[in-house]
């Protein structure tokens, strides 16, 4: 309770919190590494993952994995 009245605007804090935790979940969920040369590939967007590896134009579909 205490640290709630501490944050002068705490409806706007957790919005930005919620939204910091969104984007942290979709970077780890979205991350793809590449089966061919293993390098780790992270999503163009937040929504989806990267179709192709970047260093070697590999598929990186999740059904590879
Ligand atoms: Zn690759």
């Amino acid at each position: 309770m205490i640290l709630l009245m501490t944050i002068p605007n705490w409806p706007a804090f957790t919005i930005f919190l919620a939204g910091v935790l969104f984007m942290g979940w979709a970077i780890v969920f979205q991350t793809r590494v590449c089966l061919s040369c293993g390098q780790v590939s992270q999503p163009d967007n937040l929504v989806t993952a990267p179709s192709f590896c970047r260093e070697c134009g590999a598929s990186l579909d999740d059904g590879a994995t």
